[in-house]
């Protein structure tokens, strides 16, 4: 077990669910499945207060991706969601304009 990166699916249950449906929406099979298994590596850190994004790998925020980067834009019914794919991977959730996330006790 990684301690220290819990399971998103842990911690934001009801975002997992939401991801995963928009995903299979938009016809991306594969991070459907990814995106079940990413962890939790921080937060945003921006203090924007619409801000709820997280960072779902070692990627440093404002370094560039690089190569292998694409984004996927979704359409949740309420505020902004958008990955950043690195070679497949999901490296961030851009979560904009959302209502506050319920957090799983850390147990
Ligand atoms: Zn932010």
């Amino acid at each position: 077990m990684d301690q220290d990166h819990p399971l998103v699916r842990d911690v934001y249950p009801d975002l997992i669910t939401e991801l995963v449906s928009l995903l299979e929406d938009e016809g991306e099979r594969e991070l459907a499945i990814c995106v079940w298994d990413v962890r939790l590596f921080g937060e945003c850190g921006c203090s924007d207060d619409f801000c709820q994004s997280i960072r779902t790998s070692d990627h440093l925020p404002g370094q560039p991706y690089g190569q292998g980067h694409r984004c996927v834009p979704l359409l949740p019914a309420k505020g902004m969601l958008n990955l950043d794919v690195v070679d497949g991977r999901i490296a961030y959730v851009e979560i904009l304009d959302r209502p506050t996330m319920r957090r799983e006790a850390d147990t």
